[in-house]
């Protein structure tokens, strides 16, 4: 019997889950309940005692073990699980195959390398050669030797050799000390310190541990300010926050967490007893950042960032990133409220909280709600005569960030103010934020090249469920409105609802697209696993499309009864609508469903796609085509997407040549599938 299997055998999945959901209560042969990872009101997870198993048959579509909950619920990573249920189940784990072993060893050498080098700039801090970090940082900076000593704030000493004779002494390699960034190796093939005469801050994970190190610098003349460790096998800015190992259980208890651009300001904040800030380090915020506190510990997210230009565009990279978490997370598990501080006269967090800190808690509390900020932001710089297109400018640019929030009516309220601010009738902003989106490929031809030329990438203007509440599109239907583009959302949920209603009423049409796809992808694995991989949720853009689609792929992994009998008893609630809709044939009965959604006249859309009477007609052909369409059009979303990662990492201060190179290679590989989409519906 593996590990996994032994302590499977010695927990029980129901008890286990019990624990964190206690309103699970048995329903027949299962255990029901409202699901823990998503919000519902009607029972859609469910447990099954005889399989060990869970699944959540509602907006989540996923299941698993006790592995899978236990890592979904406590935020744990396989590991984790694996360390803490064997502990719960007092199974001993056994040994690593040699490979896991070799690569933890290895880590865990870097480790103990890392924190010999943060005791080595800790001691020199208190010598003589650190005198003026250390009264910078007390006399100065105001901070408590105390405070110091929790952060093993250190200094490096100007010097070539420091820290490489140090760590060389303890029987450190020199290529170790190059792999984690404490010395450079110049093409000469001389070694020296990376960091010289600098205030040095170790950066620890979220358990404590030192994976890098910031450094500021103390000499004026100093091009950088700071620098950090470079990426490592340990080191990854993006997925840390700097201070979370101080500030877990401070964010868990206030269920908020703050976060700042730098060292300086968690520390001040630290001292002055505020725990639940960190620092997302110079960068703008990350999924994987925003990943680490939420929603685990919190529930709400402050970004406190600097008044300078810097800042608060930095506040405004970090409410797209945070716009583009929301707005896939389609099963609103990171339903995060997110706020943004600013401080009057221009003053950062770090002025606030050395020089007044009790006004720290207040300011926190009046952070502002996103869309206020966005809106005040973007329409600030206007002069009172500002032109037309300088208005509409600055509707498309606050438009997108307007929908991070996900209730309703308070998106509509801003929408008004928004308008109100511009002088400008609702309906003509949304219809200008409409014309701005790029053109998606229409079901009745191919996908057009290049056209994504929006500002900001297409996520923001493509999924309609999480934009614009529905009436508000019923003002595009208006004459009046910009009619070229007018129908393009509409015209792709019609040719998603196509695809998919098409599946749901034959389900085993679902292979002959896959294998279409697979014809396609010919014996090139790149390509047969990625961008012509069989279809799924992915590539429909609607919600409830998407997780009818993850059932459908469910009817047909199982064998149990038929799909479509699946089909009918595993959705239910607001999802049994739209399954209903995808079943019924008449393109005026779908007409009026939709028209409830969105009013635009579908008539014409099916009437389009609906070439039954053509001589020749296959259904089976029809469907492949429009799916291919489909796998198209997410393509060039992708592709728009990663060419904006491409270029904001080679602007990056920290350019990385392998993330560039692996960029180029996927948008390559997307491409050379698109081409090959091309030719065959052509
Ligand atoms: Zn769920």
């Amino acid at each position: 019997m593996s590990v996994t299997d032994e302590i499977k055998s010695r927990i029980d999945i129901v008890h286990y889950i019990q624990r964190h959901v206690p309103a699970l209560k048995k329903a027949g042969r299962n255990y029901k309940a409202c699901c823990p990872f998503h919000n519902e009101k009607t029972p859609s997870f469910v447990v099954n005692p005889e399989r060990q198993s869970w699944h959540c048959f509602g907006a989540c579509a996923e299941g698993g073990d006790l592995f899978t909950f236990a890592q979904k619920m406590q935020g744990w990573d396989f590991k984790e699980a694996l360390r803490e249920l064997a502990q719960e189940a007092g199974v001993q784990l056994e040994a690593q195959t040699p490979e896991q072993k070799t690569r933890s060893d290895r880590l865990d050498g870097l480790r103990a390398l890392l924190a010999d080098a943060a005791a080595f700039y800790q001691r020199e801090l208190r010598r003589d050669a650190g005198a003026s970090a250390y009264s910078y940082l007390t006399a100065d900076r105001g901070v408590h030797p105390d405070t110091a000593e929790l952060f093993q704030l250190g200094y490096a000493p100007d010097s070539w050799d420091f820290m490489l004779r140090a760590l060389r002494s303890l029987g450190h390699s020199d290529d170790d000390i190059v792999e984690v960034g404490l010395a450079v190796r110049h093409e000469s093939g001389r070694v020296y310190d990376r960091f010289r005469q600098r205030l040095m801050f170790p950066i620890r994970d979220e358990r404590g541990r030192t994976v890098g190190f910031g450094g500021r610098a103390l000499n004026p003349d100093d091009q950088a300010k700071y620098i950090n460790s470079p990426q490592s096998p340990l080191f990854d800015k993006s997925r840390l926050l700097y201070g979370l190992d101080m500030g877990r259980r401070a964010i868990r208890e206030t269920g908020a967490a703050v976060f700042v651009e730098g060292y300086m300001d968690v520390i001040q904040a630290y001292q002055a007893g505020y725990h639940n800030v960190v620092a997302q380090m110079g960068t703008a915020m990350t999924e994987a950042q925003v990943r680490l506190v939420a929603p685990r510990y919190a529930k709400r997210i402050v970004l406190a960032l600097d008044a300078d230009e810097a800042g608060q565009s930095a506040a405004h990279r970090s409410l797209e990133v945070a716009r583009e978490i929301l707005s896939r997370d389609y099963a609103g598990r990171l339903s995060t409220d997110l706020r943004v501080l600013k401080i009057a006269g221009g003053k950062d967090p770090d002025d606030v909280l050395h020089e007044g800190p009790e006004r720290w808690p207040a300011l926190v509390d009046a952070a502002q709600a996103v869309a206020d900020f966005v809106i005040d932001r973007e329409t600030a710089a206007l002069p009172a005569n500002a032109s037309l297109q300088e208005r509409q400018a600055a509707a498309q640019a606050v438009l997108p960030l307007l929908h991070v929030s996900e209730n309703n009516l308070y998106r509509q309220e801003n929408i008004q103010k928004l308008a109100r601010r511009l002088r400008i009738g609702e309906r003509d902003m949304l219809a200008w934020a409409q014309a701005r989106r790029p053109s998606t490929p229409q079901p009745t031809r191919p996908a057009a090249q290049g056209a994504a030329t929006a500002d900001l990438p297409p996520e923001y203007w493509d999924n309609e469920d999480a934009s614009v509440p529905p009436d508000e599109w019923g003002g595009l239907a208006d004459d009046s409105a910009p009619t070229p583009s007018r129908t393009q959302a509409p015209l792709k949920r019609a040719a998603e609802a196509y695809c998919l209603g098409m599946l749901l009423k034959n389900p085993h049409l679902l292979a002959q697209v896959n294998r279409k796809l697979r014809e396609l992808a010919g014996d090139d694995d790149d390509l047969l696993r990625g961008p012509l991989r069989e279809l799924c949720a992915e590539d429909f853009s609607q919600i409830h499309y998407r997780t009818l689609m993850t059932h459908l792929q469910n009817s047909m992994a199982q064998d149990d009864m038929e799909p479509v009998e699946y089909l009918y008893r595993v959705i239910e609630g607001e999802l049994e609508t739209e399954f209903e809709a995808l079943l019924i044939d008449e393109p005026a009965a779908v007409s009026q469903t939709m028209k409830r959604n969105f009013q635009v006249d579908f008539d014409d859309i099916w009437r389009g796609s609906h070439h039954r009477s053509r001589p020749g007609f296959s259904l089976r052909e029809e469907l492949v085509t429009r799916a291919l369409q489909l796998r198209l059009a997410r393509l060039e979303h992708e592709r728009v997407e990663l060419q904006y990662l491409q270029e904001e990492t080679q602007t990056g201060s920290e350019s990385d040549p392998g993330q560039i190179d692996q960029l180029r290679a996927s948008i390559m590989l997307s491409m050379r599938a698109k081409a090959r989409i091309n030719l065959a519906v052509d």
